[in-house]
């Protein structure tokens, strides 16, 4: 599938997740301010692709370098508890130990 057919395909898939929520077809007149609705899903994607930003560079990092501890929950590389993907104060406020 080319990658133009795979967007048009996820703009589909929108629409169709869309109707769960509304029950016909998208109305252009529905009462809902258009603009003020893109500028706040704008900014929600904008936290989505910076936490994933974040994610992949933690991941790269821990690829490059496995030796040094980064912890999952606040990327605290001081030191490491039982579980190996926590810092030792996130493991204790987790499981209160
Ligand atoms: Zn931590």
């Amino acid at each position: 599938m080319t990658y133009n057919k795979q967007i048009i395909k996820r703009i589909e898939e929108r629409l169709e997740h869309g109707k769960k929520e509304y029950p016909d077809d998208l109305n252009v007149h529905d009462g809902r301010n258009w603009l003020k609705e893109t500028v706040e899903e704008l900014l929600d994607s904008l936290v989505y692709v910076t936490a994933f930003a974040i994610q992949l560079e933690e991941t790269t990092r821990r690829k490059n370098n496995p030796h040094r501890f980064s912890c999952v929950k606040c990327g605290n590389g001081f030191a490491q508890a039982k579980d190996s993907e926590l810092c030792i104060y996130c493991y204790k406020k987790i499981y209160n130990t």
